[in-house]
C-alpha cells in the first residue's frame, strides 16, 4: 500500500486531534471526526463568556480550517475495535476502518463524586456552557427589583466557583467584573457577590509567587472571596455554582507535532521518537480589564499583560488565514467586554 493512501483516522477535533489533522494533511487519506463542527480554544472560553471576543474567533468551524486533503466527519465515537481496526459512529451506516489510528478525545467533567454537583451545578468547557452562565447572570440581575434592599441584591447575586485553580481565578474575576459592572449600570443598591472555593491551603497553588501577587491584586480589585482550606462536600438546591477544570493545551499541543511526527514514521517504517513537555510559561485572565503572564522567567501584569495573553494566543490560534483574521478583527475592532444588559434588550 502506498502512504498516501494509508487511512489515517483522527478522534476528536481538540488542540490534540486538530493540530495533528493540520500536521498530517496529505501524509495519507486523513479523516477527522468530532461530534462538534467547531474547534474550541478553551483558553478563552472566559473572554467569550465576556463578549471580550466573538464566537467566530475562538471556534471556528472545522471546514474553515481543514482544506481538501483532510475528510471531516462530524459524529459521535461509540465503538472502537481495535483488533479489526474500526470505529463506529453513533447513526453512521458503516464502521471506519483505519490503519492509524489517533485518539485524542479529551476529558471529560470529573465532579469527583461531590454530592448534587452534577445536577445542580454547571460546567464551563464549551460554547454553549458559556452562553448558559450568561444567560443565568443576567437572568439573576433581571429578578433584581430597582429597590430592593442592599442584602437582597447581594442574596440573588450570589455565584460560587469552586476550584481556585488558574480556570477558577480567571472565571471567578471574570464574572466578579461583568456584574459589578451590571449593577452600577442597572443602579442597584448593593453588591453582588462571587465566592472562589478551594480545598488547598492557597490559590493557584502550582504557581511562582510572582505571578501569585497578580492574583491576588486582581481578586482583591474584583472583589472576589476566596475561601481556601474550604472542600465542597454537598452542592444544594438553590445555588449557582460553577465547577472549573484544570488541564493544559500546552501538552495536548506539543503532543500533536510529536504525534504526527510519530504517524508518518509508522506509516514508513521510520524511526518513532519521544519528547519532554516543554513549559511554555503561563497566561491568566484577570477581570476585563487584566491579564498575568508569565514568559521566558518574566512576570507582567495589569492591562499590559492582558494585550500580550490576546497576541500570545493570536499565535496559538490554528491555520495562519484564521491567526490573521482574527489578529485584525481584535487589533482593529478592539476586544472590550459586552455588558450585561437586560434579557430582550
Ligand atoms: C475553560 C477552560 C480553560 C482552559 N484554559 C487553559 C489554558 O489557559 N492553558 C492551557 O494550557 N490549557 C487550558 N485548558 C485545558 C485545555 O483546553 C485542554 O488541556 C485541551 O483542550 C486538551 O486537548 P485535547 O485535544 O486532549 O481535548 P479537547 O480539546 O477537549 O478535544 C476533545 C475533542 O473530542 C471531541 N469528542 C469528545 N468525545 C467525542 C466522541 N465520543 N466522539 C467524537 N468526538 C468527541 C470533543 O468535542 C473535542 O472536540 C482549559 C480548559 C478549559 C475547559
Amino acid at each position: 500500500m502506498a502512504v498516501q493512501d494509508a487511512k489515517i483516522l483522527i478522534l476528536g477535533g481538540g488542540f490534540g486531534g486538530l493540530f495533528s489533522a493540520l500536521d498530517l494533511a496529505g501524509a495519507g487519506d486523513v479523516t477527522l471526526v468530532s461530534d462538534e463542527d467547531h474547534f474550541l480554544f478553551k483558553p478563552m472560553l472566559y473572554e467569550y463568556l465576556s463578549g471580550e471576543v466573538e464566537a467566530w474567533h475562538i471556534a471556528p468551524d472545522y471546514r474553515e480550517l481543514l482544506d481538501e486533503r483532510v475528510r471531516f466527519v462530524r459524529g459521535k465515537v461509540t465503538k472502537i475495535d481495535l483488533k479489526s481496526r474500526l470505529v463506529t459512529l453513533s447513526g453512521a451506516a458503516e464502521p471506519f476502518v483505519y490503519d492509524a489510528l489517533v485518539l485524542a478525545l479529551g476529558a471529560v467533567t470529573n465532579y469527583a463524586g461531590v454530592a448534587g454537583a452534577e445536577a445542580l451545578s454547571l460546567p464551563f468547557r464549551t460554547l454553549a456552557d458559556a452562553n448558559n452562565l450568561r444567560r443565568l447572570m443576567t437572568e439573576a440581575l433581571d429578578r433584581v427589583q430597582p429597590d430592593a434592599a442592599p442584602q437582597d441584591t447581594r442574596d440573588a447575586l450570589t455565584f460560587a466557583v469552586v476550584g481556585g485553580g488558574a480556570s477558577g481565578v480567571e472565571l471567578s474575576t471574570k464574572m466578579a467584573d461583568l456584574l459589578r459592572d451590571a449593577v452600577k449600570r442597572r443602579a442597584l443598591r448593593g453588591e453582588a457577590r462571587v465566592l472562589v472555593i478551594e480545598m488547598a491551603d492557597r490559590l493557584v497553588p502550582g504557581m511562582g509567587h510572582q505571578i501569585r501577587e497578580f492574583v491576588d491584586a486582581a481578586l482583591l480589585h474584583s472583589r472576589v472571596e476566596t475561601f481556601t482550606d474550604t472542600r465542597v462536600v454537598r452542592v444544594a438546591e438553590q445555588g449557582d455554582v460553577v465547577p472549573t477544570l484544570q488541564g493544559t493545551a500546552q501538552l495536548a499541543f506539543q503532543q500533536a507535532g510529536l504525534l504526527s511526527h510519530n504517524v508518518k514514521a509508522f506509516l514508513t517504517g521510520g524511526h518513532l521518537r519521544s519528547k519532554h513537555f516543554e513549559e511554555l510559561g503561563e497566561a491568566l485572565s484577570l477581570g476585563t480589564e487584566h491579564g498575568a503572564v508569565l514568559v521566558g522567567g518574566k512576570v507582567l501584569g495589569g492591562a499590559v499583560a492582558r494585550q500580550a495573553r490576546f497576541a500570545l494566543y493570536t499565535q496559538r490560534l490554528p491555520t495562519w488565514h484564521h491567526r490573521l483574521r482574527v489578529g485584525a478583527s481584535w487589533f482593529f475592532e478592539g476586544t472590550k467586554a459586552r455588558p450585561l444588559q437586560p434579557l430582550g434588550f
